[in-house]
């Protein structure tokens, strides 16, 4: 079968190939892949940045953000032939560590974690593959293609029970969140705000496109100036750039109280001339929280999957500004402006 390939940590190795078909041991359930989406994580592993083989191989299948149509569901009881799949990325450590041993393995403490398309277990772009049924999520089947969107929202879906989580720490009453950064994380961050009824405010680079209109059409507000001036202090805000300037200024804006989730992996960029106890002398005196998420455990997988069947389809189907096929792979890692979600399908949803 046809797999787009890659070894981990080379520049310029990835191609569209034969590979045997996929082995018995990643799974009883057989999966037609149907789409895989494109992240930033993927264009990092294939400019050599990240990734793991598996161990003893040379070569990793890429791609982590899956929708898939069962072929033979093997002896599973809770799938049947037909029925549309996503498979969750990440694999508790062998120890394994305690939040692993409780299936938070979003929280794995150790590291030694293991994740489809992107450490040691391979991914989802491939022609067919297989897994295990406790890690395959069925998708309400009218969302066909859409389903594709639902590991992003499971990124998205976990900030939000942390922001949640850390909220009721304290008398909580927010009405208002910005989401710093419209692509697809961002975008289904304000899905997710306007759901608990929230004044959702979106600040990005673009001015004009599709961004700006679909955070109009979900009742939301789009800037596209500095946080800093945007005039107002937000009670949460969900970061979703990486961008040092953008956190700098998310950290200063935020109300007292506020909660900052970061959920952009960026790097370098602004130096702060801010010194760190000042940054933390504010932090102490607004009772700021500044968390940290990345990943999703099960119970944000099912509840994204909720959020993905009540969401309207003509909103989530914008999102996916652009398909290409598999040979085509290079084009879909390619970063155009106008891209909010690239996919490369394999299938007909
Ligand atoms: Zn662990």
């Amino acid at each position: 079968m046809k797999a787009i390939t890659v070894e981990p940590k080379k520049a310029g190795t990835a191609r569209y190939e034969d590979i045997p078909e996929p082995d018995v041991h990643e799974g009883s359930v057989l999966v037609e892949a149907v789409a895989v989406g494109v992240c930033g994580t993927d264009v990092e592993i294939v400019e050599g940045k990240y990734g793991w083989a598996p161990p003893g191989k040379e070569r990793l299948v890429l791609g982590h953000e899956s929708l898939g149509r069962v072929i033979d569901p093997g002896p599973s009881s809770s799938l049947k032939k037909g029925d549309l799949v996503v498979g969750i990325v990440r694999r508790p450590d062998p120890i394994p560590c305690p939040n692993c041993a409780v299936g938070e393995w979003d929280m794995c403490r150790n590291g030694q974690y293991t994740e489809r398309g992107i450490k040691e277990i391979h991914g989802f772009m491939s022609e067919r593959w297989r897994i295990e049924p406790e890690y395959a999520i069925k998708v309400d089947p009218t969302l066909g293609i859409l389903g594709v969107l639902l590991e992003p929202t499971t990124v998205v879906t976990k900030a939000w029970a942390h922001v949640i989580s850390v909220g009721v720490r304290t008398f909580w009453e927010p009405r208002t969140v910005l989401v710093t950064g419209a692509g697809p994380i961002g975008l289904l961050a304000a899905l997710i705000g306007r759901r608990r009824g929230l004044d959702v405010h979106v600040v990005d680079r673009i001015t004009s496109g599709t961004k700006p209109e679909l955070v109009r059409d979900l009742g939301a507000t789009y800037h596209s100036c500095a946080v800093s001036a945007l005039g107002f202090e937000p009670d949460i805000i969900i970061e979703c750039t990486g961008v040092g300037q953008v956190i700098a200024e998310s950290i200063q804006s935020v109300s007292s109280c506020g909660i900052i989730c970061l959920t952009g992996v960026g790097q370098g960029g602004h130096v702060s001339k801010a010194a760190t106890a000042d940054v933390a002398a504010s932090a102490v005196l607004k009772n700021t929280v500044i968390i940290g998420s990345v990943n999703a455990n099960k119970r944000h997988w099912y509840r994204a999957g909720e959020i993905l069947a009540r969401a309207d389809r003509t909103w989530l189907s914008r999102l996916i500004t652009r398909r290409e096929k598999p040979e085509n792979f290079k084009q879909a890692l390619e970063r155009k402006p106008d891209d909010i979600k690239v996919v490369i399908q394999f299938a007909e949803a």
